[in-house]
């Protein structure tokens, strides 16, 4: 008798078979294209991805393959967060806000076997079908269009699992999902995710001081679940049972006030943009909504700015402020009060609240600077590096980028911080060349390479400045050629050839010559304190 717990492995598949037996009459709520609400429940939900995970083993799906999505936020999309890793296979949802490009480089390097996506959504894949190679495609009847031929309706699929399936054993070390990242330099680079990290994970997120979820909440998530698995949202309301209302592709601040009032959120998640358009839409006239009293919200994915903590708090909707990547499965850090600090001054609370927050159980934290480990007081800074249970261990099939990770077992955030006594990170800079506007990431380093391709540009330097809505913008810095006239739209024309409209420079500044560091790099510090209100009232 020398063991001591029953060796269990920590898959998915428990969470699933949990929730269709324990709360069969929670609903799952979608806003579809055409405004209506599709409702179902979680016994329907339970049976669907049952029937998903057996028709994709009919279909020949063998352990670890992957299966990519290009979906909104849906009731079909979270069947599939279930049934594709709980048959064995890897979940990879695909960023569909990215350029066809990077889409296409990122389905070929994943080697995805199949793709399910939104009918609404073909127009995407029509610009990727000659570069990627599925062996099939679903098309999940969102809005009801006909399906072009070639393609497979994804509900005949779902039809064609044979009755009395029964889920695989499975590694709690097998990955069930990937994500990739274009928060680094160079190509995307792919996170799989094990069933262990997504349970350990799920059951953190869970805590009362961290997201804490109950079965007596409604909870939408509005980061899309292509974004490092909805940053848990998903997953945690499947384990604890809460009803769910997904925004399918209505991700307007007054849609989203709409589905909050109609189905009584109480817990919803998105990056600043999104809660800055709500803000405003509440400011205009807070009287045509009627949200649920306890309603709140968790931010993050770029710095919440404290002014917007205060303003939803005179709406009486509490924010919270979290902090985590993609390689973390998302969660790192998460502000909330310690015992003791609510007699602290109001602005005090405030600069607590206003922090990326304490790291989460499990997610062990320091910060290092040239001389080794920083104290923890607050002023020191450093890199933010970190080490858990859901944190990578390395990227996916790739050489490049893994010198994130330390000889000793960390990794490397890329944010630099300060931490303060108590144990509250807050980011003060950024030693990655991109920029983040509205959640999504820009390569400052692939625009300035392009740019110098033009014959108008004889340096380029693309900083992020700081922007009301998107948090962050690019701004092009621009030595021009000698005797060249620096023409902004038709800069951003010849970038529109390769990027992504969202991509292109809101501006441009020429100027002499562009200060650099001593090993001759572009003193990007310099430029962005020297532009730092360049988009000012935007
Ligand atoms: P991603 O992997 O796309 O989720 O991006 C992760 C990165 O987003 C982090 O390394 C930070 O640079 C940034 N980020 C995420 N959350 C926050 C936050 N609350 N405040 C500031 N930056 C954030």
């Amino acid at each position: 008798m020398d063991g001591t717990m029953m060796d269990f492995p920590l898959t998915l598949t428990p969470m699933l078979e949990r929730a269709g037996k324990l709360f069969p009459e929670v609903e799952i709520v979608t806003r579809l294209p055409d405004k209506s609400l599709h409702r179902h429940s979680f016994v329907d939900f339970h049976r669907r991805a049952t029937q998903l995970a057996s028709a994709l083993e009919a279909a020949g799906l063998k352990r670890g393959e992957r299966v990519a999505t290009i979906m909104w936020n849906s009731y079909a999309h979270l069947e599939i967060y279930f049934g594709v890793p709980c048959s064995g296979g890897v979940l990879h949802t695909l960023n569909f806000r990215l350029h066809e490009n990077d889409i296409a480089f990122i389905a070929n390097h994943a080697e995805d076997r199949f793709l399910i996506v939104d009918d609404v959504l073909l127009p995407i894949y029509e610009k990727i079908k000659d570069k990627v190679s599925f062996e099939r495609v679903f098309v999940v009847p969102l809005s009801g269009a006909p399906i072009p031929d070639g393609l497979e309706n994804y509900e005949d699929f779902l039809a064609s699992g044979p009755d009395g399936y029964s889920f695989p054993e499975l590694d709690e070390n097998a990955a069930c999902g990937m994500c990739y990242t274009s928060g680094t330099t160079g190509k995307p680079k792919g996170v799989a995710y094990s069933h262990r990290a997504m349970v350990l994970h799920t059951f953190c997120a869970g805590l009362p001081d961290i997201v804490g979820l109950s079965q007596c909440d409604v909870v939408l998530p509005v980061v899309p679940m292509f974004h490092a698995n909805a940053w848990g949202l998903a997953y945690l309301a499947v384990m604890v049972g809460s009803k769910i209302a997904f925004p399918g592709p209505h991700m307007d601040a007054d849609s989203l006030l709409e589905l909050c009032e109609a189905e009584q959120v109480t817990l919803a998640a998105g990056v600043p943009t999104i809660w800055i358009g709500i803000l405003q839409a509440l400011e205009n006239d807070a009287s045509r909504w009627k949200l649920h009293p306890d309603f709140r919200t968790v931010v993050g994915g770029s710095a919440l700015p404290e002014s917007m903590i205060r303003d939803f708090d005179k709406h009486g909707i509490t924010t919270i402020h979290a902090w985590g990547m993609t390689e973390l499965t998302p969660l790192g850090t998460l502000s909330r009060l310690k015992r003791g600090m609510e007699g602290m001054s109001e602005d005090a609370r405030y600069d607590v609240r206003a922090k990326q927050g304490m790291p989460v159980p499990y997610v062990e934290a320091r910060v290092v600077d040239d001389n080794g480990e920083a104290p923890w007081d607050g002023k020191s800074m450093g890199e933010f590096q970190v080490r858990g249970p859901w944190v990578a261990a390395n990227y996916y099939n790739s050489e490049e980028g893994q010198d994130k990770w330390t000889d000793d077992g960390w990794f490397g955030t890329g944010d630099v911080v300060t931490m303060d006594a108590e144990g509250y990170v807050k980011i003060t800079d950024r030693t990655k060349d991109l920029i983040k506007s509205g959640g999504e990431w820009i390569s400052s380093v692939d625009l300035e390479n392009a740019l110098m391709g033009h014959a108008s540009v004889r340096e380029a330097a693309v900083i992020a400045v700081a922007h009301e809505k998107w948090t962050e913008r690019p701004l092009a810095v621009i030595v021009a050629a000698e005797g060249a006239d620096v023409n902004a739209a038709s800069l951003n024309d010849f970038l529109s050839q390769n990027f992504a409209k969202w991509w292109l420079p809101d501006a441009y500044e020429v100027v002499e010559e562009i200060p650099r560091t001593s090993t001759g790099k572009f003193l990007k510090t310099a430029l962005r304190e020297k532009f730092a209100d360049r988009y000012a009232g935007q």
